[in-house]
């Protein structure tokens, strides 16, 4: 990570990483945009399968009580989101960077329903 556009993020984001944006290795669409927290260790990665290739232990979903955390990253903006607003909105509140979509069919490998 080099100094490049924008702030310099001060969230560290783990696994397999490929750029500024937080795309990774599994996702790098121009959508991709995201970092998750888990809740298991509290760290952020980009995907689910960053997190089960890099960490040493098996993640664990946010139980519906904590959705008030911020626990979601937007790697254009650094803005971290609580789960309960990003489970609400298509796109970054903070900087209007469209998410995917697709990360809706996901959420179960996050967020307990
Ligand atoms: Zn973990
Ligand atoms: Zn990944
Ligand atoms: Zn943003």
């Amino acid at each position: 990570m080099s100094a490049g556009h924008g702030a310099a993020s001060p969230v560290r984001v783990l696994g397999k990483t490929v750029d500024e944006e937080t795309r990774c290795a599994h996702y790098a669409t121009a959508l991709d945009v995201i970092a998750i927290r888990f809740a298991c260790c509290g760290a952020y990665y980009p995907c689910h399968l960053c997190h089960a290739e890099c960490a040493d232990h098996p993640a664990e979903q946010w139980p519906r009580a904590e959705r008030g955390r911020k626990a979601i990253l937007c790697g254009v903006c650094s803005t971290e989101l609580t789960i309960s607003v990003y489970l609400d909105v298509d796109a970054c509140p903070a900087c209007a960077a469209a998410f995917n979509p697709g990360c809706k069919l996901h959420r179960h490998y996050y967020f307990q329903s």
